[in-house]
């Protein structure tokens, strides 16, 4: 589960997070939307401590990500994320893009790390991709092989920052259908997405931030149905 309360973030005098308070459960598949911005890309990069928050307090898997005893690499083997763009390592083969981190940091044996990695890669769909080079793939596979990357690590969360964004239209799909996947299985999800349709048949709940701050959440259909903020009536005008 994640604990955020009175999340600050500034960048200089630009105070970007004015005091965030957001639960998510253990399980449970939350979507942050708002405007750009608004601190959604921030308030993910906190949840791992990418960012080192100004102020208030993150919890995660009962770890206070703030404090000193916090080990911060326990804390992002716990958490996966994937971004807009992939990062793949060019000069290695996909198989190895996955095995490196559970080889490096979870001293995983070679051939443990080999067996997890092609199974990750059978789960999202490139079991015959194993030996390519990322740059011979297209960006919906580049982006299955990040995600199967980050799940290489066994996280108990994943973090999506609009993993979707950067991709050709007719590639959408084939990795929305790898993150619905992985919601029905029960992986506890935050997802900044501008797939609003997506959002609201995949989420638990819908977050709405605007100028740093939740504005609004609940179910996608209250949220997407019957918005109760005038900034968020707003919003879902010009995105819907
Ligand atoms: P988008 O939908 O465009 O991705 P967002 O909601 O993810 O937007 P953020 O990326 O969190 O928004 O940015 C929020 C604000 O924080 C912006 O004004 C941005 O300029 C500022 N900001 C983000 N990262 C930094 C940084 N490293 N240094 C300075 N300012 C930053
Ligand atoms: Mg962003």
């Amino acid at each position: 589960a994640i604990e955020v309360a009175g999340l600050r973030k500034s960048f200089g005098s630009n105070e970007v997070l004015t005091g965030i308070d957001l639960v998510v459960a253990e399980g449970e598949v939350v979507s942050v939307i708002g405007p750009s911005g608004s601190g959604k890309s921030t308030l993910l990069r906190c949840l791992n401590r990418l960012e080192e928050p100004s102020g208030g307090s993150v919890v995660v898997s009962g770890m206070e990500l703030t404090s000193q005893q916090a080990d911060i690499n326990v804390v992002r083997q716990n958490i996966g994320m994937v971004f807009q763009h992939f990062n793949l390592f060019p000069n290695m083969t996909v198989l190895e893009n996955i095995m490196l981190a559970p080889v490096d940091l979870r001293k995983k044996s070679r051939s443990e790390a080999r067996a997890a990695g092609l199974s990750l890669l059978e789960r999202v769909g490139l079991s015959e991709k194993a030996d390519a080079r990322p740059a011979s793939l297209s960006g919906g596979q580049k982006q299955r092989v990040a995600i199967a990357r980050a799940l290489a690590m066994e996280p108990k969360i994943m973090l999506f920052d609009e993993a979707t964004s950067a991709l050709d239209p007719e590639m959408v799909g084939e990795v929305l259908q790898v993150i619905r996947d992985l919601a029905a299985s029960g992986m506890t999800m935050v997802l900044v997405t501008h797939e609003m349709g997506f959002a609201r048949e995949v989420c638990d709940r819908v977050v709405f931030m605007d100028g740093g701050t939740v504005v609004e959440q609940g179910a996608p259909e209250q949220v997407f149905g019957d918005p109760q903020q005038t900034r968020t009536q707003e919003f879902l005008s010009k995105v819907l």
